[in-house]
């Protein structure tokens, strides 16, 4: 459900007002407006979202980023798929599949695996624990803005779940040619994708709001 942000001019605003948001597409300025769990404000002239309230409460996002990073170091240390052709029996986990192109000639193709599969998701859900972290704790740290700006940078670099697919189509036509065993890192793999859809979902920007209500933070 949305909510459209009320529009209003500068009036005797000052420049740092909190009641006053501004478009990061258009630069209309906004007045900022209560919302419900889920509720997200829109610019009215543009549509860009400049408000969102999350369903979930700091304390059980910062629980579904660690069960996320739990499942995510199973499923780099377990072997994804176990391969069995004429009695000879071989397994890989995502950082060997990404050294096999590497030893292979392609470059490119293992620097694009281990930075949308392994780096990007790995230093989102890192920022995002030091995040809420913070948050719980009532402060607002030097590394607030830092992370904060990281995590829009890295966000479109995640790409978890097209590996997930490339990963599942390759499990359906390996089993042509051969008896495909899904290993533990698949499964974990598949629990991952499932949580970082709802961690990518989570609005970060909405942190800055939340320190000030707790403990008298600055
Ligand atoms: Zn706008």
């Amino acid at each position: 459900m949305t909510a459209g942000a009320e529009a209003s001019p500068p009036a005797s605003a000052g420049p740092a007002d909190d009641r006053l948001v501004a478009c990061p597409e258009c630069d209309r300025l906004h007045v900022r407006v209560p919302l419900r769990a889920g509720e997200k404000a829109r610019c009215v002239r543009c549509g860009t979202v400049l408000q969102s309230a999350p369903y979930w409460r700091p304390d059980q996002m910062l629980a579904l980023v660690m069960a996320a990073l739990i499942a995510f170091l199973l499923a780099n240390a377990c072997p994804i798929l176990e391969l069995r052709v004429q009695g000879s029996i071989s397994s890989a986990t995502l950082l060997d599949a990404v050294l096999t192109l590497w030893r292979e000639d392609r470059q490119l193709v293992a620097v694009l695996v281990f930075a949308t599969g392994l780096l990007a998701p790995l230093a989102d859900l890192l920022a995002m624990t030091a995040l809420l972290a913070a948050v719980l704790a009532g402060r607002r740290p030097a590394y607030f803005a830092p992370l904060l700006r990281l995590i829009q940078q890295i966000r479109p670099w995640g790409m978890i779940e097209v590996l997930m697919l490339g990963v599942l189509v390759s499990l359906i036509k390996l089993s042509h040619l051969a008896q495909v065993v899904p290993g533990v890192a698949l499964w974990a793999f598949i629990a991952l994708t499932v949580l970082l859809a709802v961690v990518l979902s989570y609005d970060p920007r909405c942190l800055w709001e939340l320190p000030a209500g707790r403990k008298g933070a600055a």
